[in-house]
């Protein structure tokens, strides 16, 4: 039978729920238990792919093509395990299943409502994963915060579901935040006393509560929060405030959180943990014996959660070469052909972001151009890719006009053009090129030494192809595509022959790197970094 561990959070958000979630699965995943993570968030948007990053961080994208929240990047960083639609659920998709059954007639004669009819469909799709049987546990983290108006059905869903899965087949973990009062000198109780109060008041009470702090929590504290808030002491947690969100499941096998919550489930926690892989990338990435700069230059960068899958793909590649990335996010829109050699002075490489509209378009071009000519390692994605195309369109075919259809619908050379297929789509909504596409590598080309083969898959999220009509003239003067879709012919990678490092991708390959497989072409590019760094 399939267990179930429901996150919930209190006081305040940004408590870091899905690292919780994600450090508690990879113990129990170490254990030899099978398990996966899934997010139920309380917003209407049907998924987080309509947002702003600026709203809500990077919008993460799942082999099958569901854009969803940016915890499911940590659940497979952690897990190497793919995620699905499945694994993220919003308030808006439960509505807008309930309301299409309404109108198939589904509850014909019946008034719907909130409960029963929108719990019981949370109550349907927090177990759908486990139907397949395929899981021993499925973790289910509730955004947001209990007390918030949008998240009490899914709070009720659990209280019911608890009920119906009857004893030891279910627990909630309650993640809280002990302020620390400098001016008293005392850490503070009292705000996850309320909030487990919310809880009490919802019919669910926590089993364990896995408190951040930032200092240790005394005997005397933990046995104050456990006996305010009906738990066992050795349900108490501390969370303390960790140099890198990859220690956090050592940290939380320190409190036996995994034990506690295996006893709770009446589950077995016989097999020690097996954690070798990771304390290896711990230890190569906490003593790195290099170090290199690279700038990353985009749009959205005064949000770091909005590269939060490239940015963990530095920290996975980094560990692999040993080395330590420090990576300085420089906005776009600030890099002129005037200031580009200051903007990027002392960068060991440079990586253009993804993205999505005009802005700060000038800027990345001029720091492709700087980076082709000064022979300084570029690693291009999706939108960055497209604008090393632009970019080489430009100023080496001379082709002045050259563009991206998404700039310019009137541009006289759209080299990187709408699909015939995507012209007459006007919903927003998930009609992107999404989730996993075959590309062919070719041999000889830096793509498949990088690589190693020519069959791969990568995920993608962008609207916007290279135009092969200009494919041609590209290859003569240079730029070749590595890579493309077998199916279609559309160009999936282009590198620069005669550069030591510039290759740019369609795809995402930060959706795909993880502790256990940091990705090749990150890996390249560090390493490309440091021998550019070595050779200055
Ligand atoms: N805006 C571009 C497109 O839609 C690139 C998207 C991206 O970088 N994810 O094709």
């Amino acid at each position: 039978m399939t267990k179930y561990i429901f996150v919930t959070g209190g006081v305040t958000s940004s408590l870091g729920k899905g690292i919780i979630a994600a450090s508690l699965a990879k113990l129990l995943q170490a254990r030899g238990y099978k398990v996966t993570i899934q997010k139920f968030d309380p917003y209407i948007n049907i998924d987080p792919g309509t947002l702003n990053p600026y709203e809500h961080g990077e919008c993460y994208v799942t082999e099958d093509g569901a854009e969803t929240d940016l915890d499911l990047g940590h659940y497979e960083r952690f897990l190497n395990v793919p995620t699905s639609q499945a694994n993220n659920v919003t308030t808006g998709r439960i509505y807008q299943h309930v309301i299409q059954q309404e109108r198939e007639g589904a509850y014909l004669g019946k008034t719907v409502q909130v409960i029963p009819h929108i719990t019981d469909e949370i109550k349907r799709r927090m177990q759908l994963l486990g139907e397949s049987g395929e899981y021993d546990i499925i973790i289910t983290e509730l955004g947001g915060t209990v007390g918030d108006i949008e998240s009490l059905p899914f709070v009720e869903a659990v209280r019911q579901l608890r009920w119906e899965l009857g004893a030891n087949n279910s627990l909630v973990i309650h993640l809280t935040l002990v302020p620390y009062l400098a001016a008293a000198g005392e850490l503070k109780t009292k705000p996850t006393q309320h909030s487990v109060k919310t809880l009490l008041e919802y019919g669910v009470q926590p089993d364990i509560l896995v408190c951040r702090t930032e200092h240790k929590l005394s005997q005397e504290i933990r046995k104050k929060l456990a006996q305010f808030c009906n738990v066992n002491i050795n349900a108490v947690v501390e969370s303390i405030d960790a140099s890198t969100i990859y220690d956090v499941p050592l940290l939380m096998l320190k409190e036996n959180l995994d034990k506690t919550a295996l006893t709770k489930l009446k589950l077995s926690n016989k097999n020690e943990p097996d954690l070798e892989n990771w304390k290896n990338f711990l230890g190569k990435l906490k003593n790195p014996t290099s170090e290199v700069c690279i700038a990353l230059v985009g749009k959205y960068v005064e949000l770091p959660d909005a590269y939060k899958s490239i940015t963990e793909g530095f920290i996975h590649a980094g560990a692999t070469n040993e080395c330590k990335v420090k990576v300085s996010y420089i906005a776009a829109e600030s890099v002129t052909k005037e200031n580009v050699a200051e903007k990027l002075k002392g960068m060991d490489g440079v990586l253009v972001a993804p993205g999505f509209g005009e802005r700060g378009l000038d800027g990345k071009l001029n720091a492709i151009k700087y980076v082709r000519e000064n022979n300084i390692p570029f690693f291009g994605i999706c939108l960055g890719m497209q604008c090393s195309v632009i970019e080489f369109g430009r100023n080496v075919l001379g082709l002045k006009d050259a563009n991206s259809f998404e700039m310019d619908a009137n541009t006289s050379n759209p080299v990187i053009n709408l699909m015939e297929e995507q012209k007459n789509i006007t919903n927003m909504g998930g009609t992107m090129r999404l989730g996993a596409y075959d590309c062919e590598i070719k041999k000889g080309t830096k793509a498949f030494a990088i690589y190693g083969k020519t069959k791969i898959s990568e995920r993608h999220r962008h609207r916007y192809e290279f135009n092969n009509d200009y494919l041609k003239q590209y290859e003569a003067a240079g730029m070749i595509a590595s890579g493309f879709n077998p199916e279609t012919g559309l160009v999936e990678i282009v590198e620069l022959k005669n550069h030591p490092f510039f290759v740019a991708g369609q795809f995402h390959p930060e959706l795909k790197s993880t502790v256990a497989n940091p990705h090749p072409l990150f890996v390249s590019f560090v390493a490309a970094a440091l021998a550019n760094k070595k050779s200055k």
